[in-house]
């Protein structure tokens, strides 16, 4: 069986960045609490079931059977708050594309051979070193939320908070300085 590699900074950052294109930062209320968290969902219920014994590092959280219903279940608790429920779909979608080849999308519809990874955390410090691949990502990753960082001047935990929590961009009307 083939081996997959995990990139969590790279699954963080390419939806953060989306979110920072300035036509949708203008534009949209969007909670990036949940983008992160709609991001890595996929990957934490996987690994979460593998450590207990069931499941694989890639299986039933990396289909859209998984994307819908934990969509719709987000969706009825926020009552159908649209900035909290779309950034947390647009994370998990984010999160199977960027996966891609190796992901069961169609599972139950289309068997798949699921991939079993035992070690998370030290696949990812293994590979991060070893397979250019995943240090390039990373790498990237990292380049993008230091981008991100400075922008945003999240320099304290405050600012941090805030935009983790909210487009402030959006709620306080800020003018973008050309
Ligand atoms: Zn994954």
């Amino acid at each position: 069986m083939r081996d997959v590699f995990i990139f969590p900074i790279f699954h963080i950052a390419i939806p953060l960045l989306l979110f920072e294109i300035p036509q949708i930062k203008k534009k949209y209320d969007f909670n990036r609490i949940s983008l992160v968290v709609g991001s890595l969902l996929a990957d934490i219920v996987d690994k979460s079931l593998l450590f207990m014994g069931i499941g694989s590092g890639r299986g039933i959280s990396h289909t859209l059977l998984f994307v819908l219903i934990s969509f719709i279940i987000v969706h009825l608790a926020v009552r159908g708050k649209k900035s909290i429920s779309i950034p947390f779909l647009i994370g998990l979608l984010f999160h199977l594309v960027l996966d891609l080849p190796e992901v069961p999308l169609f599972y139950p519809f289309i068997d798949y051979d699921f991939i079993y990874i035992d070690d998370p955390f030290g696949l990812w410090l293994y590979v991060l070193f070893n397979e250019p691949i995943v240090s390039i990502s990373e790498g990237i990753g990292l380049v993008i939320l230091i981008f991100i960082i400075i922008q945003n001047r999240l320099f304290n935990i405050k600012n941090i908070i805030t935009y983790l929590k909210f487009n402030q961009y959006k709620q306080l009307g800020l003018n973008q300085v050309e």
